[in-house]
């Protein structure tokens, strides 16, 4: 039985405790015994080997425990408009000691040990569960995995020593991925590679240095990191694929300026900024990739769009269990909301998309892994088809609160604006489709940019 609260009022009356604002409806979910019943659009425990299935009880408790009752203790709390102070440090020691923070850092360097054969499956559980409690935080947290993955593959050997111990003895250390410049993202995504769209962000070696000269924008973690790896552009005769290079940049480097924090629709706790770079000099061994820097990105952007898909569809499921529990305590026209047959067809509605983009998660983050043919399509299929659906699952979550949907102190409204987010965030819908219909038909389609 449903516990009572939340519109608890059986006249239909808003129910709820009175806070200086006046009544406002307290959320509880029906209890889930763990493990008993599996979460929609999960994979269930029995596909998850001892290892995933512990990592993913230790991150449900964290979001149960410390982060979804931080989020619902002050709601106005992510429209502070001082970034800096926005999350408190507590939150990132809590998801430390959790060990949440050491995925994708080597074992040698003391991070958690993953093993490759199924690390963008286990990536992709742990992010979902970590979007359940908030999406800007499981932001913060994936960034500095995906980082991991691709300094693993890049940076030399003593670089990483430095970076990673450094990384993980500091809970509030972030790390940022820049690429977006203001002249736009999707040339790159597609891309299109000739010398007139290559990147704005020059890079010059000069004197056992490399100087960078560039604006990078929308960059998740951008206000907040300790360690940048930069995209610029060092040949502007060729195109982006020849001509791109890559760039670890420390936040101490003279000549790099956070210039901005974004005040982003969703996903406010992680801090999306703006960083430029005036005569910015890192020695050689800075240098992560010469020329070829979005190829070699190949290890970090396929496990980067299933982690992103599988955030979205954390965000998805915490907007139907809040709205499990709506629609079996409210009451309207005499009955509880999901006896009402428009109600439940809504309701069924919303667990079958989570089931859908669930399964393609699976299968992509699986052939992802396995490093099969079809892996980058999978990947740009599952980040449009979860962007889409999520988004579509939040507004009949929304829908289904009534006025309370569009209310702060309530919380729904807070999932549709995170879900919002995900429709840009690596390329935009209708490129990431230009992207699969390129991979379906590589003989006959369009370039979709430039001559072709
Ligand atoms: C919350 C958030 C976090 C982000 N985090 C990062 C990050 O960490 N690092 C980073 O580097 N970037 C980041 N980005 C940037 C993101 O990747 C870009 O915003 C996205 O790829 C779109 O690029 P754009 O904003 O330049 O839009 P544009 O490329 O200008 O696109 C504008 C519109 O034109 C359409 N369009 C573009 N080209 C074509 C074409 N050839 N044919 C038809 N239509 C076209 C697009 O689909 C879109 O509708 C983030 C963005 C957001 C919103």
């Amino acid at each position: 039985m449903p516990s009572a609260a939340y519109g608890a009022d059986r006249t239909g009356g808003p129910g709820g405790k009175l806070c200086s604002r006046g009544p406002i409806p307290i959320l509880r979910r029906p209890h889930r015994k763990r493990g008993v019943m599996d979460r929609i659009g999960e994979v269930p425990d029995r596909y998850l080997s001892q290892e995933q299935r512990l990592m993913r009880e230790t991150c449900r408790r964290y979001v149960d425990d410390v982060v979804r009752p931080f989020i619902e203790a002050d709601r106005e709390r992510e429209w502070s408009f001082d970034a800096a102070a926005r999350l408190p440090a507590q939150i990132l020691a809590e998801a430390d000691r959790a060990g949440l923070r050491g995925l994708g850092v080597p074992e040698e360097f003391g991070g958690v040990g993953l093993d490759p054969a199924t690390q963008s499956q286990t990536f992709s559980i742990i992010a979902t569960e970590l979007a359940r409690g908030d999406s800007g935080l499981a932001d913060k947290l994936v960034q500095n995995w995906k980082i991991s993955v691709l300094l693993r593959a890049l940076a030399p050997r003593h670089l990483q020593e430095e970076w990673f111990s450094r990384y993980l003895a500091d809970p509030q250390f972030l790390m940022a991925h820049c690429l977006t410049e203001p002249r736009g993202a999707s040339d790159r995504w597609l891309p299109y590679n000739v010398p007139e769209a290559g990147m704005d962000t020059r890079a010059v070696h000069e004197d056992g240095y490399w100087k960078i000269n560039g604006r990078k924008q929308f960059i998740s973690n951008g206000y907040d990191a300790s360690l940048f790896v930069v995209y610029a552009n060092t040949d502007p005769s060729v195109g982006m694929l020849q001509g791109t290079s890559s760039f670890l940049v420390p936040r101490d480097t003279p000549g790099l300026e956070i210039t901005r924090c974004n005040e982003t629709v969703g996903a406010r706790y992680m801090n999306n900024g703006e960083i430029v770079f005036e005569d910015c000099r890192v020695p050689d061994d800075h240098l992560l990739a010469h020329g070829d820097a979005l190829g070699k990105a190949g290890v970090y952007f396929r496990p980067g769009k299933i982690i992103v898909a599988a955030k979205n569809l954390g965000v998805g499921i915490a907007a139907y269990e809040d709205t499990a529990a709506w629609v079996q305590q409210r009451v309207q026209g005499g009955r509880i909301l999901i006896k009402h047959q428009a109600v439940a067809l809504r309701v069924a509605t919303m667990a079958t998309k989570l089931e859908a983009v669930g399964a393609l998660l699976r299968r992509a983050a699986i052939a992802v892994d396995g490093d099969t043919p079809d892996a980058a399509r999978l990947c740009d299929m599952v980040k449009v088809f979860a962007s889409q659906e999520i988004l579509a699952v939040c507004q009949h979550a929304v829908e289904l609160h009534g006025g309370y949907g569009a209310m702060l102190e309530v919380g729904v409204e807070k999932y549709f604006r995170d879900a919002a987010v995900y429709l840009h965030t690596d390329a935009t819908v209708d490129v990431a489709n230009f992207k699969i219909t390129k991979a379906l038909f590589p003989g006959t389609a369009g370039a979709y940019a430039g001559p072709g």
